[in-house]
């Protein structure tokens, strides 16, 4: 029998794997099993231009999926991958090297690739469902998009990168915005308290209005129509007028059908610097999904939800996987340290930030830049993390192009 790869995850992370196995040399068969109806996208542009851009506002999902941005290149060497597409992986039995699928097929491979991403939480409040809103996918992106018409009042929950993005974008289409955040500023975590303020009185510029340290404690009808969502109310009892209420508060790993294979599936999948799954030769993980040391900062397994987390790890779990499934190859020399240097980006309103690196576990911050003045948006400020007296991330906001990679590079020199 042709020996079967599968990938387990439609998306950004299964792609790149798929590309991956074949350019470092996979001939057999390779079967990708996606929950969702469409081929693999980009998801950036859907909290961005996907529901804002004059040329995206009428378009269908299936157009969507070839929008500027949204498309992703086919490349020639995945021609021949079946896509299973629309179908659920709903569990698998590691021990016996199979998939099962809700539609009741099982699929047997000689190597497994988890690429199964993320889904968002809910706030744990019940009702109102048609003008509640989460955004992972084009579906939802259409969804939500429908409801963003002038003078609708929007409430997003959760200031961080994806929020502020649909905030920015709820504002250029003509509503009215307030975002509630638990924390004392926007993005507080990932960019620290003085930059988070300036980007917050950004938003405020624009008109978006913070609700901060605060929190959704019940959701109410309009005295009209008590089936339609009015009104936010918050902890301290505040209430926001709601069209629209948008969920922007986390999200959770997809992980449910491999329980019973004695994973640690407590934040993801857990895997070793190589990116397999447990020690396990014939199953990786790539993507969100996977939670692994970066010996660039530390030994400590972590998940990271950045767009280039895919493709550096699908590089690495090809690699291994191929190893793991041809015996000649695995009294090999090791391969060198996985040390991939993460990088984020984040666009709002006109102004791009751009992230390399770790930025949430700085104990001193500095501007190396510019500065917070007027102006910084177009002249750009540059933030550097540094942790124990080495720099490991840095965040330009605004600024140029050039700007921004002559920091990646210095980055990349530290680290
Ligand atoms: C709205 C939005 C905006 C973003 N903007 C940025 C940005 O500006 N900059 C940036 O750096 N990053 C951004 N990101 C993050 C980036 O898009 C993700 O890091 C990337 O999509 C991760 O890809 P993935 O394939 O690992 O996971 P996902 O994209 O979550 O894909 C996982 C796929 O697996 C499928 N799946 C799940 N469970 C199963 C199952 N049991 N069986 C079969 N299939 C299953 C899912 O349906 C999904 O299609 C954004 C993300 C979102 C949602």
């Amino acid at each position: 029998m042709t020996p079967r790869i599968v990938i387990v995850g439609g998306s950004l992370g299964g792609l790149r794997a798929a590309e991956q196995l074949r350019v470092h040399g996979w001939s057999g068969e390779l079967t990708v099993v996606g929950a969702e109806a469409h081929l693999p996208y980009n998801r950036p542009p859907l909290s961005k231009n996907v529901l804002v851009a004059p040329d995206a506002s009428a378009l269908s999902a299936t157009e969507l999926v070839n929008y500027p941005g949204v498309a992703l290149r086919r490349r020639a060497h995945v021609e021949d991958v079946s896509w299973v597409t629309g179908t659920e992986v709903t569990g698998a039995v590691l021990a016996d090297r199979v998939v099962h699928t809700a539609n009741g097929r099982t699929l047997a491979y000689d190597g497994l690739v988890v690429a199964t991403g993320l889904r968002p939480r809910r706030l744990p409040i019940d009702g109102f469902g048609s003008q509640r809103h989460v955004l992972r996918t084009l579906d939802d992106a259409i969804a939500l998009r429908e409801q963003l018409t002038t003078g609708a009042s929007v409430v997003v929950v959760g200031g961080g990168f994806i929020g502020c993005e649909v905030a920015a974008s709820a504002r250029r289409a003509g509503c009215r915005v307030s975002v509630v955040e638990p924390f004392i500023a926007p993005m507080l975590r990932p960019l620290g308290s003085e930059l988070a303020r300036t980007l917050q009185t950004f938003h405020e510029e624009q008109g978006v209005v913070f609700e901060l340290g605060r929190s959704v404690s019940a959701l109410i009808g309009r005295p009209s129509d008590l089936e339609t969502l009015g009104t936010v109310i918050l902890d301290d009892g505040t209430e926001l007028e709601a069209d629209v209420l948008v969920e922007a508060v986390g999200s959770r790993p997809n992980v449910e059908w491999l329980d019973g294979n004695g994973l640690d599936l407590s934040d993801g999948v857990l895997c070793d610097n190589l990116m397999r799954v447990e020690g396990r030769g014939e199953v990786v993980a790539v993507g969100d999904v996977a939670r692994f040391p970066n010996p660039r900062f530390d030994s400590t397994p972590r998940r990271v939800e950045h767009w280039c987390v895919p493709a550096d790890t699908a590089q690495r779990a090809a690699t291994t996987l191929l190893r793991g499934l041809s015996p000649a190859d695995s009294g090999a020399e090791a391969p060198a340290p996985f040390a991939p240097l993460p990088a984020f980006w984040s666009d709002q309103f006109d102004v791009r930030i751009q992230g390399f690196g770790r930025t949430d576990h700085a104990d001193r911050i500095e501007v190396l830049e510019g500065g917070f003045a007027p102006g910084w948006a177009s002249d750009g400020v540059v933030v550097g993390y540094f942790r124990e007296s080495t720099m490991t991330g840095v965040v330009i906001a605004g600024g140029t192009p050039a700007q921004r990679l002559r920091h990646k590079a210095l980055l990349e020199a530290v680290g």
